[in-house]
């Protein structure tokens, strides 16, 4: 298979009704949607538009959703890089694809570039013992903070950055000018739950009362990916017994499948 850069999508159709919970977070990028739709209202009083946003939070809680969201929000396209497919696809060549997506991101400005996993670039440098491809990996790092540090006033691009360590991060991507803004995408209270659960379970065919509220409350420490694959799972489990609707004991089933997994998966960082 052919290694692809980054991914371009002019026509972004998720917007903020698909992000639920994360009521402070939307508030933040709300802000974003704003600069990219009137950046003169702001220019035009002497404010500089930031050039980027951190989304800082565990896996699985919506980073992605969310700047998908900013870019469908404002109509501009989305540009999107996984900063660990960049150390791991484009070794030698990193420096230069970063500098081709913010040439092709300008091209089509206003837009949102989003980096995900952006600590796989952007660790603190000399601190990584373990990889051959450090030089390289630092390249790539420059290269990014030359960008953001060019973009005129005018350029009206915004990159957001996706990390769920930004305790590691190189501090000059923090510095003022740069990702000097950081929104936290928090793992889900009962409520918000709730709220995704209202989300994910719409395309289900589901048993007349199912209790979401029960759902919510069976489900503490999940994150939304891991509540839309509960309510998948329980699809899938109804539909191996031939059932015509999905009903609780398929979400408690599904429950038990995905409590496993984590359970390995907290095993396997610990
Ligand atoms: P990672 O750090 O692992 O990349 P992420 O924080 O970027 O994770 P997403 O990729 O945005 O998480 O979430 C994965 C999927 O989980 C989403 O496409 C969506 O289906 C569901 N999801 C996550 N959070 C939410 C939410 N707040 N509301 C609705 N759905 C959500």
């Amino acid at each position: 298979s052919k290694a692809k850069l980054f991914d371009e999508n002019s026509q972004v159709k998720t917007t903020f009704k698909d992000v639920a919970g994360l009521e402070g977070a939307k508030e933040e990028v709300q802000e974003i949607v704003d600069f990219l739709k009137n950046p003169e209202k702001y220019t035009n009083l002497g404010g500089k538009i930031p050039k980027g946003a951190l989304l800082v939070g565990p896996p699985g809680t919506g980073k992605t959703l969310l700047a998908k969201a900013v870019a469908g929000e404002a109509k501009v396209p989305f540009f999107s890089l996984s900063g660990s497919d960049f150390v791991e696809m484009f070794v030698g060549v990193g420096a230069s694809r970063v500098r081709d997506l913010f040439k092709q991101a300008k091209e089509k400005s206003p837009a949102i570039i989003f980096i995900d996993e952006i600590d796989a670039i952007g660790r603190a440098r000399g601190k990584n013992a373990m990889s051959g491809s450090n030089d390289e990996r630092e390249n790539t790092l420059n290269q990014l903070l030359t960008e953001m540090d060019g973009f005129g006033t005018n350029t009206n691009v915004i990159v957001l950055a996706a990390t769920n360590r930004a305790d590691i991060l190189d501090k000059a991507l923090m510095r003022a000018g740069r990702f000097d803004r950081q929104i936290h995408v928090d793992l889900p209270n009962l409520t918000e739950r709730r709220e995704i659960f209202e989300v994910h379970l719409k395309p289900l065919k589901k048993a007349k009362g199912l209790d979401v509220d029960f759902l919510s409350k069976q489900t503490p420490g999940f994150s939304g990916a891991d509540i839309a694959n509960l309510c998948n799972e329980a699809a899938l489990i109804a539909a191996r017994k031939n059932k015509k609707e999905v009903e609780k004991q398929d979400f408690l089933d599904a429950v038990d499948r995905i409590v496993g997994g984590l359970e390995k998966r907290s095993t396997i960082f610990s």
